[in-house]
């Protein structure tokens, strides 16, 4: 048996999720905006309640969380939703960074297209960007900083904290990218200052296909964003179309189970990477890890062992474990990783990378020995 170890590209679904899922798809038909029956007032309350569970595990009010289809559409609406905004203000500048997921690069890109300015912050050999060189960047036209939580990579955690109250005061609108955060760093996201905030539900064992934007309030107010998609007015026309009750039901479950037991679930993720630290320690193989683990999340380990082809590894020990070595969005074409590349790593050492992860449900003997196995395979390319 192959154990799992590519959480940061989906992780699996959470039993009681699927088990409230499967309740919803059977037993609660219904479109949630139907009002002329009780099955959509029950599809209504199933769609609220899910709405509750995410904002108690963000801190926020309810109102401020729109579902969308996942973190690719939140990314899309949170840059492309503030066109009209930017038309009628002037403010037309925006700050991201080069190690951002394509769904904010590729966007902001598009909005380059359209007459904006993008100016991108690279990081340094970390994988941090520092935060004083956004803030050097921010101008009267600055319109938004998009600035991820955790890289998805690297597991590199980004200054938003501090970015968060620079920009508060600069009056500049601020997104996070919390998508490989949401439910794990659960009290830096609660204290964390922002104008948007995006995920997907998958990464924290929900369903696939279903998401967030989360949209905070100042003064009572949404942050200017338009819908970018038209239809109906479902999510208050921020994501029209009929609510995947069910998906957003999942969603919400996985929230109150990650709010309910994130302190032991840190405590577990920081062990099973102690211990795949200490089995390449003692490997003998000579490897670097990349990104500084200072600020790294517990849940990633990128790594480079010298000389030996990721590729060419990753498919020897596929039958002991699945790992990675990148984002999933890019590795239909196999190029090198741009994160990677932007944190100044050689080209052998980016092709000899590999990205490991894991989450709430991995059993640490099953990884120990994916682990050693992988290790050995590794052995055998020398
Ligand atoms: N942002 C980040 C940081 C991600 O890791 C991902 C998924 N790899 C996304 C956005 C996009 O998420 P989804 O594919 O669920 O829309």
């Amino acid at each position: 048996m192959s154990v799992y170890l590519d959480y940061n590209a989906s992780a699996p679904i959470d039993d009681r999720v699927l088990d409230v899922m499967l309740d919803v798809y059977k037993n609660h038909i219904g479109n949630a905006d139907s009002r002329t029956h009780d099955f959509g007032d029950s599809a209504r309350k199933i769609v609220e309640k899910a709405r509750a569970q995410v904002a108690s595990l963000l801190d926020i009010e309810a109102n401020e969380v729109f579902f969308t289809s996942g973190a690719t559409e939140s990314n899309n609406i949170a840059i492309q939703g503030l066109y009209e905004y930017a038309e009628e203000t002037g403010k037309k500048h925006i700050i991201t960074t080069s190690v951002e997921h394509k769904a904010v690069l590729e966007t902001a890109k598009y909005m380059k297209r359209r007459g904006f300015e993008v100016d991108i912050v690279e990081p340094d050999a970390s994988g941090r960007i520092l935060a004083s060189k956004i803030e050097q960047l921010v101008r009267d036209d600055t319109l938004l900083v998009s600035v991820m939580h955790v890289n998805n990579e690297t597991g590199i955690i980004q200054p938003v904290d501090e970015l968060g109250k620079i920009l508060a005061k600069k009056g500049v609108l601020f997104h996070v990218d919390a998508t490989q955060s949401c439910g794990k760093l659960v009290d830096e996201i609660r204290n964390l200052k922002y104008d948007m905030l995006t995920f997907s539900a998958h990464k924290l064992q929900g369903p696939q296909g279903i998401g967030a934007l989360v949209l905070k309030r100042k003064n009572y107010q949404l942050p200017p964003v338009k819908p970018i998609m038209f239809g109906g007015q479902q999510e208050k026309g921020i994501s029209p179309g009929t609510t995947p009750v069910a998906l957003v039901a999942g969603m919400g479950v996985a929230c109150e189970l990650a709010e309910n037991n994130y302190h032991d679930n840190r405590k577990k993720a920081k062990l099973i990477k102690e211990t795949i630290l200490k089995l390449f320690e003692q490997s003998g193989l000579a490897y670097e890890i990349n990104g500084d683990q200072k600020y790294c999340i517990d849940t990633t380990l990128n790594i480079s062992i010298s000389g030996v082809s990721s590729e060419a590894l990753m498919l020897a020990s596929k039958q002991f474990c699945g790992v990675s070595n990148g984002s999933a969005c890019t590795s239909q074409s196999y190029s090198l990783s741009y994160v990677l590349k932007a944190m100044g790593l050689s080209d052998d050492r980016i092709e000899s990378s590999i990205r490991i992860s894991w989450g709430n449900d991995s059993d640490i003997e099953d990884i120990t020995a994916g682990i050693k196995q992988l290790i050995d395979t590794a052995k055998g390319f020398m």
